[in-house]
């Protein structure tokens, strides 16, 4: 079956016409990157998925791990091209059965993430992915859950990555890929 990321030639120069700022999002003083318009292009969010998955073709990936909400909408697209499971992380009380949990550290408070125990087989190799990587506090909880729950981390795949708030410094033990960088 053909789909729509055939047809896009340059991906990255789409992406980043795509992708719009919101200034003063969700709060003053924040540049809101707006990944939405990148969904409503079925060629560029294909391609997004593609890319992603293409870097982690060779690492023998047996789970993606994602956080709600966004997370979700990536991870599951990479999950299906590496022929690999969906572990949902979410916020606390939405998950049924039993689950690791870890607080992390906010500029103002806390907040926790939780996963099911059985999301993944002990020792499978975990890949994680989100929208953005912005200060690196969600992706390195999210490590930390995946470590927890007795997977093996092969990397963190972001489309958007902030470079200039440092969030790769916080997982530095990790490889980490993201397909547009903004400086
Ligand atoms: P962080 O934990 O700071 O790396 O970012 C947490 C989550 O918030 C990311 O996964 C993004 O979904 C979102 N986020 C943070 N900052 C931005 C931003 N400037 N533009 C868009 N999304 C953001």
């Amino acid at each position: 079956m053909t789909h729509a990321a055939e047809d896009v030639v340059d991906a990255e120069a789409l992406w980043r016409e795509l992708v719009r700022e919101i200034p003063d999002f969700p709060v003053a003083g924040i540049g809101f990157k707006d990944i939405t318009p990148v969904l409503a292009h079925p060629g560029a969010f294909a391609a997004c998925a593609d890319a992603m998955a293409e870097r982690f073709a060779e690492a023998g990936v047996e789970a993606v791990a994602a956080a709600e909400a966004r997370g979700f909408i990536f991870g599951i697209p990479v999950a299906e091209r590496l022929g690999a499971g969906f572990a949902a992380v979410r916020k606390p009380g939405k998950l049924p059965a039993a689950v690791v949990g870890v607080t992390y550290e906010l500029e103002y408070g806390t907040d926790r993430l939780e996963m099911h125990v059985d999301s993944f087989a002990p020792g499978a190799r975990v890949l994680i992915v989100d929208d953005v990587l912005a200060t690196g506090g969600t992706a390195r909880a999210t490590c930390d859950l995946v470590e927890r729950a007795g997977g093996q981390l092969v990397g963190c795949a972001f489309f958007v990555e902030l470079a200039f708030l440092g969030g790769r410094r916080r997982l530095e033990d990790v490889r980490v890929e993201s397909l547009l960088t903004y400086t």
